[in-house]
This record gives structure tokens, sequence and C-alpha cells, in this order.
């Protein structure tokens, strides 16, 4: 079975057709390098029926979903697999309502699923922005949407976002963290997860970013009302609008997932055609996490 590419629904229900087909799927990619048994480590074992894996050395019997985030998945493989492939196909940020209607699943069963896709998505903080990344806070949720700068409104979230421009100005890679306040403590875990060292960083003049100049290239200039940091400005705007069409209240407990979710898909723009497979299997790779794990964001 090959791994699946494209944005094409309809070649995707062709071959991904039943909850048989994708254990099948799940089973191949999970143990593409070969069978490693859960509770013994050994490589030694065969396959059973229903794709489970049987060890030969402690008889263990592992499911493709078991210790991956499709653990104890209700609904069936290929509901979550379509869930997955509408989340990272689409342009637009997709509801939990919109997607149980559609997949005949609880509202609340999809979105602990959604959950757990994004979690998967969250960045793996490898691969640092180098080169030129712009810096700037924002907001979201309340009145004054449009407005730049910071807002010390309580209802508002905050948000720190660093973008990575080509030498011609176009976004490459951006990062989002939601902040509590504007301090640079709040300020500086974005700068150790996502910035080298290396990057020529801009900023505008806020103090907060003064003490991080001892350990970054960091250049402040005016925001000229947003003019200086235009492309920076216009992310900004989508992240507002993805935020906004999703018609269920997003707490701030859980908007980091959801800033997740949308670089991940920017920062993949370029990888479209294998967008689905790499993300089942960052699935795949990722421990289980309970839904409990998830309300209590012990994730
Ligand atoms: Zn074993």
């Amino acid at each position: 079975m090959e791994q699946f590419e494209g944005k094409n629904i309809l070649n995707f229900v062709k071959e991904l057709p039943n909850d048989d087909v994708c254990k099948a799927y799940l089973t191949k990619y999970k143990w593409q390098d070969g069978f490693t048994c859960s509770k013994c480590q050994s490589h030694k074992g065969c396959m059973k029926k229903d794709h489970k894996y049987h060890c030969y050395n402690c008889h263990h019997v592992e499911s493709a979903t078991a210790n991956t985030l499709f653990h104890k998945v209700k609904f069936g493989l290929q509901k979550a697999f379509c869930i997955v492939f509408e989340m990272t196909t689409s342009s637009k940020s997709l509801s939990s309502v919109q997607l149980s209607e559609r997949y005949g699943v609880s509202q609340t069963s999809t979105w602990f699923f959604m959950q757990k896709v994004r979690k998967a998505m969250e960045s793996s903080k490898k691969y640092p922005l180098e080169d030129l990344v712009h810096v700037d806070e924002f907001t979201v949720g309340g009145k004054e949407e449009g407005k730049q700068g910071r807002s010390y409104d309580s209802k508002k979230k905050k948000a720190i976002i660093a973008v990575e421009l080509t030498n011609k100005h176009q976004v490459k890679r951006v990062y989002i963290k939601s902040i509590d306040d504007y301090s640079c403590k709040s300020l500086t875990p974005i700068f150790e997860e996502h910035i080298a060292t290396s990057a020529k960083v801009f900023t505008d003049k806020w103090r907060g970013y003064e003490p991080l100049k001892d350990t970054y290239d960091i250049t402040q200039i005016k925001s000229d009302n947003g003019k200086n940091f235009k492309k920076l400005h216009i992310i900004v705007h989508q992240v507002r609008s993805w935020i906004r069409t999703i018609p269920t209240h997003v707490s701030k407990d859980h908007i980091q997932k959801y800033f997740d979710e949308f670089s991940y898909r920017i920062n993949r723009s370029q990888s479209k055609k294998t967008i689905w497979h790499s993300t089942i299997m960052k699935m795949v790779n990722h421990k289980p996490i309970t839904n409990k794990q998830i309300v209590c964001k012990l994730n």
C-alpha cells in the first residue's frame, strides 16, 4: 500500500475505503522499520488477523492504534483518517461542530480527537527560525481587533508571533505563542524555542525586548502603525479570522493548540502533497493522551 498523497477526496476514499484498509495502512507505517514489541522490545513477531502484531517473546498482541494518538478512537479509523484529511488539506479552519455533522460522530468525541491531531501538529522545536525574523505581539478576541500594538483589555487573549521572511520579504515560516502579559519574561520563550541566536530579528520599540538583546541580534524599529511589519500583520489578520471562524468558544487554556495548528499548515504550505501522511506519521509516533489530560492540560 503506497502512502497517500494529494488533496483529492475521491482518491482518498477510493484508496482508504473502510476501517479494515485504514488499519492495514496504519500497521504498515507504524512498523515500517520492522516490528518492536512495546512490552519487551523484542523484534520477533508476526502479524495476526485484524492487522495486529503478536510478539513471539512475551506473547503480547498489539494493535496499530495502541500507544499512538489513535489509541481508543471510538468511532473507527476511517472517520479518524477523514478528520485528519480535512484538517490538513482544507484552507479554512474547521470546527468540531462541522466535522461531527459531516461524519456522524458526537461533537465531544470529534473535539477531543481534533485536539489530539493538534497535539501532533505541535512544533518539534528542532528547526528554529533563521535569517530575517520579524516579531510582534497581538491580541485575539474582544473588540478593536483591527487595532495594532499592545492591548491591555483583560478579555483579549495575548500572543506573540515570530515570522521568518525571505530576502524578498515573503513569509517562510511562522510560530505563535500564547502569553499572559508583555513582560520580558513572557516574551522570552518564543525566542528560546523558535528563534536561532544567529537570526536577524526585528521588533518594535517595546522595552520588553531590550534584555533579550544580550543573547539575540535584535534591531528595534518604529512599527509605524504596522507598516514596517507588513507581512507579519497579514499573518496576524489570518490568525484572527482563523480563530473567529471557529463557532465554539476558544478558551485561553486551549488557544495555543489552535496557534499550533495554524502555524503547522503555514509551515508546510510547500508540502501539501504529503501533509496528510506526515501528520498520520506524527500521530503514530506520538504517545497516547487521554481526554482527561486534554481537559486538565496535562499534556
Ligand atoms: Zn514482547
